[in-house]
């Protein structure tokens, strides 16, 4: 089968990327091992420990999806407060950690609940699951202490306008976005518009420009595997 690249009016695009996220969402977990020969868990992994997320953070995860970026964080703040135990009292580590995890496609999300439940995460009320879209988030300005968006950026129609959303909340903003994406099965139509917004997504310098144009300032890159795929990362001083 050939794929041409025939231009994809704004309009369509919200609906062609539900299309592909809504029929993936069951096998979504599976596909992403897949196509990343499992790599995906070892890049959220090196995300996750760059943001370096602390007990009582407050962290909005956008284009959250299943909740692969929002998991690793609270397993890591977890971590953080038994090697601390050691030194202080249980009731002392009770703390007011949330983890958001926002996406605009619902399947999506109720997929990520079930597998909280599966791990017992988010029971004490640290992970809320919210349905929304990065280029217009409901949360009041100041109100996180992080935002992660993993491989969801090329997605969205308008990259400036999530990049100012995110500017809005946070004191560091960090995002992990492939150059060269997965490739799902879909419907031909929902399967070129993908192909096609990896095509055109900006390079890792413009991107990094657009970050700093946004706002943020120490704005870096790391490429990894040869920059099939980076993290980007900035802080709001
Ligand atoms: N971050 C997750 C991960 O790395 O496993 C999911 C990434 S998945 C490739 C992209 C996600 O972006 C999908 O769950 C899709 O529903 C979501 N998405 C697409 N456009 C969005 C938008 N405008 N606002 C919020 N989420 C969006």
């Amino acid at each position: 089968t050939s794929f041409g690249f025939k231009e994809v009016p704004e309009e369509e695009k919200s609906r062609l990327v539900g299309n592909v996220f809504s029929n993936v969402a069951s096998n979504y977990d599976l596909m992403n091992d897949l196509m990343s020969g499992g790599l995906h868990r070892l890049w959220k992994d090196r995300l996750v420990s760059e943001l370096n997320p602390f007990p009582g953070m407050k962290h909005l995860d956008v284009a959250g999806g299943t909740g692969d970026v929002a998991f690793r964080i609270l397993d890591r703040i977890n971590d953080v407060k038994r090697r601390a135990m050691q030194d202080v009292r249980e009731d002392d580590l009770q703390d007011q950690t949330q983890v958001y995890v926002c996406d605009i496609n619902p399947r999506m999300l109720s997929v990520g609940k079930k597998r909280a439940i599966e791990r017992g995460l988010g029971e004490e009320g640290s992970l809320i699951w919210v349905e929304g879209d990065a280029e217009a988030l409901s949360f009041p300005d100041n109100s996180m202490d992080g935002y992660t968006i993993a491989f969801g950026i090329r997605n969205v129609t308008h990259i400036e306008k999530v990049l100012d959303e995110a500017y809005r909340y946070d004191y560091y903003s960090f995002s992990i976005i492939p150059a060269v994406g997965e490739l799902v099965v879909g419907d031909r139509e929902s399967y070129q518009y993908l192909v096609e917004s990896i095509r055109k997504f900006p390079s890792q310098e413009k991107f990094a420009s657009m970050i700093v144009d946004a706002g943020f300032q120490k704005v870096e890159y790391e490429n990894l595997v040869g920059g099939v795929v980076a993290i980007h990362s900035g802080l709001k001083l």
